[in-house]
């Protein structure tokens, strides 16, 4: 088989060859399908610069260059902010979670605390505020507070599905 005519296929696209040159590039063609799929990829490329609104070739480079980086940066720097806007809105359940188990952490610390005053520790710091106060009181303000907390919690996270729910329906309807 002789040479690849990659060399020339534009050339030869653009109708530029002639005589012993021509024939040469359509013999080889004619048997190689590699240098054929590469012409093709030439006409598919031209075809879709003529279809284009604003043709690369009709417009000088540094000025087709400057338009395209005129349209690039706005969309990204709003693709930024939807991103990093996505991220914190998507955090808001882990956040509130957090918070839900820090909370639990904490009130069951203090139920450690009240048990071990009921259980003779309280002894030990007899001099301590929490013994002039009712233990019982205590351990039910402490139950209380959780299950009101834990509550405002999950009246949060009902309300950040809802409102997910409906930017999705949202969404949907835009696409
Ligand atoms: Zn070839």
């Amino acid at each position: 088989m002789d040479e690849h005519v990659h060399a020339w296929l534009e050339a030869y696209h653009d109708g530029e060859l002639h005589g012993r040159r021509l024939q040469q590039v359509e013999s080889h063609l004619a048997s190689c399908k590699e240098c054929r799929s590469e012409l093709e990829a030439l006409q598919n490329l031209s075809a879709l610069l003529q279809e284009s609104p604003s043709p690369a070739h009709l417009m000088p480079p540094d000025r087709f260059v400057a338009q395209v980086g005129l349209r690039l940066p706005r969309r990204q720097e709003e693709a930024n902010r939807r991103g990093s806007l996505n991220i914190s809105w998507r955090a808001i359940p882990f956040g509130l979670f957090g918070m839900w188990a820090f909370i639990q952490a904490l009130f069951i610390v203090i139920d450690l605390i009240l048990l071990g005053l009921t259980f003779g520790l309280g002894d030990l710091l007899s001099q301590g505020a929490l013994i002039s106060l009712n233990r019982n009181e205590l351990l039910l303000w402490s139950i209380g507070l959780n299950i009101g907390l834990s509550m405002v919690i999950g009246l949060l996270y009902l309300s950040w599905l809802v409102s997910w729910w409906v930017g999705r329906q949202h969404t949907q309807n835009e696409t």
